[in-house]
C-alpha cells in the first residue's frame, strides 16, 4: 500500500519527472506546473505533503505557501521547498513562512526520499495525536473536553437564528452492582457496547456522542427539536435494551438498561452550555428516581424568560 499522497509543484516538467521517479513507487504522486494550478487542485487532492518550487512565473512558491497557510483546512499539510543550491536567503524565508524543510536542486534521490518519508511519518503521528486528544480510548466516542468545546461552539452558531439545541445525558442503571457481579472487565465491555448502541441511534453528521464520565454519556443534537430529541432518546433506549446484556442484579430489568435526561432549548446569544448540562442532569435524576430505564425531558422556547414556556414531561 502506498504511504501517502505527495503533490509536486514545479514549472519545469523535467524537475517533476526526476522527483516523480524517486517517489512514485512509495507514494501517490500528483503534480502542478504553476502556483495557480496547485492552489486550484489542492482541495480536491488533499495531499499529505507538498513539494513546492520557489522560483515559478506567476505566483511563486513563497506566495503559494503563504496562501496555503492562511486556510485552516490546509495549514497542517507539510510544505517542503525545492530551491537552487546555495539560496540561503530563500531557505530562511521559506521556513519563516511555515515550510517544514527544503531540498536543493539538482535533486539527490536518497535525500529527497528520506526527507519526504520523515515528514510524512511525523505528519501521521501529529494527526494521530490530534485525534487522540479528542477521543475516549475505551469507546472511540468523543471525550468530555471535546464535547464541552463543541457545545459552546454550536451554541454560538445556533444562537444567530434562535435554533433548537438538544442534549441527552445517559447513565447506565445499577452499574455498580454490574461491576460487583460480573467484574470490572465485563463492566468495561458493557460500556463499550452501550457506546456502540448510542452511535447506531445518533446518526446525523452534526450530532456528537461523547463519554462524559465513567458510565455516563452525552449526546449533542444541534438543530434538533424537543420532539425529535425525544424520538432519538427512545431509539437509544431500545438500542441499549436490545443489546441484551444480562444484568442479574438490576432492579429495573433483567438486562443492562440506561436512564436519560433530555434538555432542549432555543439558543440565545450569551447563554452557556452549562444550562443544557444542568437541565439534562436534573432530568436524568428524575428518570432515576421514577424507576430507571426511562427518559425525562425539559424543553424551553425562551431561556431568557423561562416563565412562559417551560414544560416538563416524564415518559416511559
Ligand atoms: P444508578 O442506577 O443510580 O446510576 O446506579 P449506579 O450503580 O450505576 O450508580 P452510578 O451511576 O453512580 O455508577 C457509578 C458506577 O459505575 C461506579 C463504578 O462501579 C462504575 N464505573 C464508572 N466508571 C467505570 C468504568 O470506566 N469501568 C467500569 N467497569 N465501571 C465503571
Ligand atoms: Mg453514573
Ligand atoms: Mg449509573
Amino acid at each position: 500500500m502506498k504511504k501517502g499522497t505527495v503533490l509536486i509543484v514545479d514549472d519545469e516538467v523535467s524537475n517533476i519527472d526526476i522527483m516523480n521517479a524517486v517517489l512514485e513507487d512509495d507514494y501517490e504522486v500528483c503534480f502542478a506546473t504553476s502556483g495557480e494550478q496547485a492552489l486550484s487542485m489542492v482541495h480536491d487532492v488533499m495531499p499529505d505533503l507538498i513539494l513546492l518550487d520557489v522560483m515559478m512565473p506567476g505566483l511563486d512558491g513563497f506566495e503559494v505557501c503563504r496562501r496555503l497557510k492562511q486556510q485552516p483546512m490546509l495549514v497542517d499539510i507539510p510544505v517542503i521547498f525545492s530551491t537552487g543550491l546555495g539560496d540561503t536567503r530563500d531557505e530562511m524565508q521559506g521556513l519563516a513562512l511555515g515550510a517544514i524543510d527544503y531540498v536543493t536542486k539538482p535533486i539527490q534521490p536518497a535525500i529527497l526520499r528520506a526527507r519526504v518519508n520523515n515528514h510524512l511519518e511525523l505528519k501521521q503521528l501529529r494527526d494521530r495525536l490530534a485525534e487522540m486528544a479528542v477521543t475516549d480510548a475505551l469507546t472511540g466516542l468523543s471525550n468530555r473536553r471535546h464535547l464541552e468545546r463543541t457545545l459552546e461552539r454550536e451554541i454560538g452558531r445556533l444562537a444567530r437564528r434562535g435554533d433548537w439545541l438538544s442534549v441527552i445525558m445517559v447513565d447506565i442503571d445499577f452499574f455498580k452492582q454490574f461491576n460487583d457481579h460480573y467484574g470490572h472487565l465485563e463492566g468495561d465491555r458493557a460500556i463499550a457496547m452501550v457506546a456502540s448502541a448510542l452511535m447506531r441511534a445518533v446518526r446525523r453528521g452534526s450530532d456528537l456522542c461523547a463519554r462524559y464520565g465513567g458510565e455516563e454519556f452525552m449526546c449533542l443534537l444541534p438543530g434538533t427539536s424537543p420532539q425529535d430529541a425525544m424520538n432519538i432518546a427512545e431509539e437509544i433506549r431500545t438500542q441499549v435494551e436490545s443489546l441484551n446484556i444480562p444484568h442479574a442484579l438490576s432492579q429495573a430489568s433483567r438486562v443492562v438498561t440506561i436512564s436519560m435526561g433530555v434538555a432542549s432549548a432555543r439558543c440565545t446569544p450569551g447563554i452557556s452550555g452549562d444550562y443544557w448540562i444542568n437541565e439534562a442532569d436534573l432530568q436524568l435524576y428524575c428518570s432515576k428516581k421514577s424507576g430507571r430505564n426511562r427518559i425525562s425531558q425539559k424543553f424551553c422556547e425562551n431561556v431568557a424568560e423561562e416563565l412562559n414556556y417551560n414544560f416538563e414531561t416524564v415518559r416511559r
